[in-house]
């Protein structure tokens, strides 16, 4: 769920009523993990004071919805630190996380890996451990790796033994019990192109045996998937019958 207007600034009126609200309906279809998403805005790497100040603010508008909607945390681009030394881009990022984190109190800020466009903060799994490195003892960092970036991104985990490398990496660094969710999508975009550009699943270039590889790896069981693909919700309903008839050993 986006907590105010994906590709805007602008925040909505705070409105805790519907928030409850929503969190009663969420209870009672019995519908969950939810996972709040960041405007696609919000850099915290950036270099420009203004964005910085809107990034934090929206970002702890967003922190404090989930809180009150009962999500899990607030899924957010690891961002791009153009201009600046990528240890400085870093460290700002953990900077204002840091802050972030001591204002809210429950909640968890998950950084999504990028495609890699730009110059990324984090696109591959051994910036993410960078990143939870610059933060430092928090409990309440965790990671979102996005199918189609990490592909766009030039990491190959849709080849064979991609998977079991990708989670070797994962145990090997920052730990899978930090994978708060994955977002399951196919790309528009080529193999290492660095173009952030969802498909549906099956008719990109990711393919379906990759994806099958994945919903059946033991390992990575029960952490929470999110599609994010162009479509309908007709159509995203027979993506998830899709995805759920790949899960099954036939
Ligand atoms: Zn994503």
């Amino acid at each position: 769920m986006f907590p105010s207007n994906p590709r805007s600034w602008a925040l909505p009126g705070e409105q805790p009523s519907d928030d409850a609200g929503i969190r009663r309906y969420l209870n009672r279809i019995g519908f969950g993990p939810v996972f709040f998403h960041a405007p696609y805005l919000v850099n915290l790497a950036s270099t420009d004071p203004e964005i910085q100040e809107k990034s934090v603010s929206v970002m702890k508008f967003a922190l404090e919805r989930a809180a009150r909607c009962g999500a899990e945390g607030v899924v957010v681009h690891a961002g791009s630190h153009r201009g600046m030394d990528r240890t400085d881009g870093l460290e700002q990022v953990a900077r204002h996380t840091r802050a972030l984190l001591a204002e809210s109190r429950v909640f968890k800020v998950i950084f999504e890996l990028t495609a890699g466009g730009g110059t990324p903060i984090a696109s591959l799994p051994d910036h993410a451990c960078e990143l939870a490195a610059a933060i430092g003892r928090t409990g309440r960092v965790r990671f979102c790796i996005d199918t189609q970036h990490l592909f766009a991104a030039g990491y190959p985990w849709h080849s064979r033994g991609g998977i079991s490398r990708l989670i070797a990496e994962i145990e090997g660094t920052i730990g899978l019990e930090r994978i708060a969710c994955i977002h399951v999508n196919d790309s528009l975009a080529g193999f290492a192109s660095r173009h952030d550009r969802h498909q549906v699943i099956g008719r990109g270039e990711i393919g379906l045996a990759p994806f099958r590889r994945l919903l059946r790896s033991k390992e990575l069981r029960g952490i929470p998937l999110i599609l994010e693909t162009p479509g309908e919700l007709e159509e995203h309903s027979d993506e998830v019958a899709l995805l759920r008839s790949l899960a099954r050993a036939n």
